[in-house]
């Protein structure tokens, strides 16, 4: 049998570790593993991840976080190494003319990826992952092994905050990432960063298991801290009765509704926590231990700008605006206000958690869309969004604007209620009444239930009236 770890993928493997992995992926219960993953991860790249670690410990707690000023030396330092940099920035006083930078967008990382990277690095441990938007046109973000490894500082401080303290040892199994696909990787490592702790990532599809059976006594048998993955891997776990209690569920989609939250809460019986992350920024927020609606920003080396899409310039508290990012650690990616394509407001100020870093909050769906009342006024969708979220038997959901009167509100929903039809028939004239209360007088609202629960990052209100309104125009 070739080994599971050697030292080209896990170079600071320590003697130990392989004995303690062969026993989950030889388990009986194991599911039908198809890689080897080490975590890259030299002892230069260990360093940096601990002072890394040792930085974000400070700044939590003496809640320093980046800010316009305080990032000035980042540009700088960038502004000498990457190409990007130098032409964005030229003829520009960044102190005083901030707001003037250009912003750096999706296409950007596509278009002109070999300028952004510095001039003089080794490209030699460059790894390269495909991320994909709404636009489903994947873009390429080249990170680096340490880069990586500062996920693990970031997810634990996350999961310290409820309560969860990781055990670093190979004995422990720190995560098992769950998906629910025909077809993916799957495989399990130990982690230098975590002491050698255990980590998989499996698939729950029957696909992957000789007895499906086995997934439960596998999770049994592996007993990791947490379980991670998205709303739609967690959706599948309930529905498949799998029974296992993590110390907490990390979830890693942006999709996550209240409604979601609790269900999960009630049925693993521990603490939900909401994780916002992109490829190209890494870790950006998570879910707040008291106010769940909330996110605060997480890693003390990003700056965060919350901007107007029509103007430009940051938007005044309780508004939504862009997510925009300048900062970070990956060597191979320095962002110049990166626009996430992600919308929402910003709250500054103390936390009762502790955590004093600002706070977030998500607006479903990648663009900000308005719909029209029948009167001519307009509806902040966030509005819309509040009569769905109450109901707790709402997944998901998506809402059209697709005429002057008329409404497409698509849901995906509990099953339980699905089945009660009575029941469902008084909630749904309901929910209709209200929805058209807030549309305006002779609105018409057509309900549907077969909206997909898939994970993806579905659009939750389209505008297809003013579209065509615009384009005849
Ligand atoms: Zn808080």
């Amino acid at each position: 049998m070739s080994k599971t770890l050697d030292l080209t993928t896990t170079p600071l493997l320590r003697e130990g570790w392989e004995e303690e992995l062969n026993k989950m992926i030889l388990s009986h219960y194991a599911p039908k593993w198809n890689a080897k993953i080490g975590d890259k991860i030299t002892e230069g790249d260990y360093q940096f991840v601990k002072s890394f670690e040792k930085e974000l410990i400070h700044a939590k707690k003496n809640g320093y976080y980046q800010t316009k000023q305080s990032i000035l030396s980042y540009i700088e330092d960038y502004r000498l190494q990457s190409e990007f940099f130098r032409s964005r920035l030229y003829g520009l006083k960044i102190k005083d003319e901030f707001e003037s930078i250009p912003l750096t967008t999706r296409d950007d990382l596509q278009s002109h990826i070999t300028e952004i990277i510095p001039s003089d690095i080794d490209l030699s441990k460059m790894v390269i992952n495909p991320t994909s938007g709404t636009t489903g046109k994947p873009i390429l973000a080249p990170n680096h092994p340490k880069a990586i490894g500062c996920y693990v500082p970031l997810i634990e401080y996350s999961v310290e905050k409820f309560g969860v303290k990781p055990i670093h040892s190979p004995k422990s199994s720190f995560a098992i990432q769950l998906c629910y696909q025909e077809k993916t990787i799957e495989y399990a490592t130990c982690h230098s960063l975590a002491g050698g702790a255990k980590f998989a990532k499996i698939n729950i599809h029957p696909n992957s298991w000789n007895r499906t059976s086995d997934i439960q006594n596998f999770l049994e048998e592996s007993s990791p801290q947490i379980l991670t993955g998205d709303p739609y891997a967690f959706e599948s776990t309930m529905k498949m009765g799998i029974q296992y209690r993590p110390e907490a569920i990390h979830s890693t989609a942006l999709e996550l509704t209240p409604a979601l939250r609790e269900r999960l809460t009630e049925y693993f019986q521990c603490p939900v926590i909401n994780f916002y992350s992109l490829n190209e920024t890494g870790p950006i927020a998570y879910s707040c231990p008291i106010h769940p609606n909330w996110m605060h920003l997480l890693p003390h080396d990003l700056y965060l700008e919350v901007l107007s899409e029509e103007s430009g310039f940051p938007v005044p508290t309780g508004n939504i605006g862009e997510f925009v990012i300048t900062g970070g650690r990956n060597p191979y990616l320095p962002l110049l206000r990166y626009k996430t394509g992600d919308f929402g407001e910003i709250e500054f100020g103390p936390c009762l958690c502790g955590d004093h870093f600002p706070r977030l909050r998500l607006l479903s769906g990648r663009k900000p869309v308005y719909f029209q009342k029948t009167n001519g006024e307009t509806i902040n969708p966030i509005d819309v969004g509040r009569i769905l979220r109450k109901k707790p038997f709402i997944f998901q959901f998506q809402v059209e604007q697709t005429k002057r009167q008329e409404w497409e509100c698509r849901i995906s929903l509990e099953s339980e209620i699905k089945n009660d039809e009575i029941y469902w028939e008084i909630e749904k004239n309901k929910l209709q009444k209200e929805l058209e209360a807030l549309f305006g007088e002779k609105s018409n609202v057509l309900i549907s239930t077969n909206f997909p629960l898939d994970g993806k990052k579905q659009l939750a209100y389209i505008n297809s009236y003013q579209i065509q309104t615009e384009a005849n125009g």
